[in-house]
């Protein structure tokens, strides 16, 4: 299996609820309330660590959660905040939420950071709801609860140069010859189901360093989607320069050449645009010296740089790690990401202050909208007092005029987030 896409359900921590409590003193039969607020809850964050080059890790554990807040105390103790949990990803990871496949967040740069899931507030304890009419209040607010979805995250390898060819062309025993990675090497297909990543050695006195992916899977029908090659395909968009590797001993290397070419267009007719090497690999083999000078005059008619190595022997090698130098940017712009610099898109508060109201399949009405649903999440129905105050802010946010207007009657249902209420007007009209 290759790694570049996992799904993983995050689950934000909870706010802790607010205290209604009283003082209590000797001299004093009834204090004023002292209930403390809540902790806020955890939010989970993902941060790019560029030490990562696989989501490997997320194969085997996807649910994460943060820690809740503390519930608050008497003598005005408030609880204790959850900590936030911080997953780290490889640069170039896209995340998206799963149910809608909208981007939340591209991580290109190093220790970049996108909030992903926010963690509920702590609810306030009753010493704020202390007035002069009312000294006594049992109300204290719940914790909100915190936010979770699926999210999918995508890696898109960010490599500044991409190696692609067709398999056994030689990308990976290249990139060994051009760093000090140390890419295993097979002689058979599909062997590399992932990008290998490793830095280019451009020699003692260059300050720059790139890096370098060899890019598997590259066959023919893999635009289409036949094959792994499709998926592969995404991690080259990003690529400063392409090398294209092509093995000089194949039957007809001019075919080869071909085959990917038109993969890449097929892909993204982009891709063609971008520099581009060729290498005419594996010339210490008899058939591909004898082939080179053909398939030489051939590019340069097609004016595409074209040199002949062994990535084996390490003929040639030095020659491609010039070309390479010169037609790399400088080592300042190296350090941006090769698109428009991470465009991170919050989505977070997607309803904000709004509300709707609906009526859903069995007559019942739902509100919609952030704010009324944290208010009814953070009501403790079982408090009367917290109950009537929830149904004066219904009144206050406009809710219950839109509701009316609806046509709701007594003995409805009435739907806020999870909470579940019946209509009831005289209980409405009496608080
Ligand atoms: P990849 O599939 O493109 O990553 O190709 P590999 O690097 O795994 O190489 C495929 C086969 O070609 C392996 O057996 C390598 O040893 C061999 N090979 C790679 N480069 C050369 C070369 O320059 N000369 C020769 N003779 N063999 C090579
Ligand atoms: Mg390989």
């Amino acid at each position: 299996m290759f790694l570049d896409q996992v799904k993983i359900h995050i689950r934000a921590g909870d706010g802790g609820d607010g205290a209604a409590s009283f003082r209590r003193e000797a001299h004093v039969p009834r204090g004023g309330p002292d209930g403390g607020d809540g902790g806020r809850g955890g939010s989970i964050h993902l941060r790019v660590d560029p030490g990562q080059t696989t989501l490997r890790d997320y194969r085997q554990h996807r649910h994460f959660k943060a820690e809740s807040g503390g519930r608050g105390s008497g003598s005005r103790k408030h609880g204790k905040a959850g900590s936030d949990l911080t997953l780290v990803v490889p640069p170039g990871t896209a995340v998206r939420d799963d149910a809608s496949g909208e981007l939340l967040a591209d991580l290109v740069s190093s220790e970049q950071v996108a909030m992903v899931a926010r963690g509920g507030r702590g609810g306030l304890g009753n010493v704020h709801f202390a007035t002069a009419t009312h000294r006594t209040p049992k109300h204290a607010q719940k914790g909100e609860p915190g936010a979770e979805r699926w999210i999918r995250l995508e890696l898109r390898l960010i490599a500044d140069v991409g190696l692609v060819g067709l398999p056994n062309a030689g990308k990976s025993t290249l990139l060994a010859a051009l760093t000090a990675a140390r890419p295993k090497i097979a002689d058979y297909p599909f062997t590399t189901l992932e990008p290998n990543l490793g830095v280019l050695d451009l020699g003692d006195e260059d300050e720059r360093r790139p890096t370098i992916a060899d890019v598997p899977g590259l066959i023919e029908g893999a635009s289409l989607g036949a094959g792994l090659g499709h998926a592969f395909l995404r991690h080259v968009e990003r690529t400063r320069i392409l090398v294209h590797v092509v093995d000089g001993a194949d039957r007809d290397p001019e075919w080869a050449h071909g085959v990917i070419r038109d993969e890449l267009e097929a892909h993204d007719p982009a891709l063609l645009e971008k520099p581009m090497i060729v290498a005419f690999n594996k010339v210490d083999r008899p058939a591909a010296a004898a082939a080179w000078p053909s398939f030489r005059d051939a590019r340069r008619r097609d004016g595409l740089p074209c040199l002949a190595i062994s990535a084996a022997t390490g003929a040639g090698i030095p020659e491609l790690r010039v070309l390479l130098a010169e037609r790399l940017p400088d080592a300042a712009e190296l350090g941006r990401p090769v698109e428009p610099a991470g465009v991170v898109v919050h989505r977070i508060e997607s309803l904000a202050d709004g509300f709707a109201v609906e009526r859903e399949a069995d007559g019942a009405f739902r509100v919609k909208g952030r704010r009324i649903e944290r208010v009814a999440a953070q009501t403790d129905f079982s408090v009367d007092e917290s109950a009537d105050r929830f149904q004066r802010d219904l009144a206050r946010l406009g809710v219950e005029a839109e509701l009316r207007r609806a046509g709701i009657e007594a003995g409805d249902t009435v739907r806020i987030g999870a909470i579940e209420l019946e209509w009831d007007r005289e209980a409405w009209e009496a608080g």
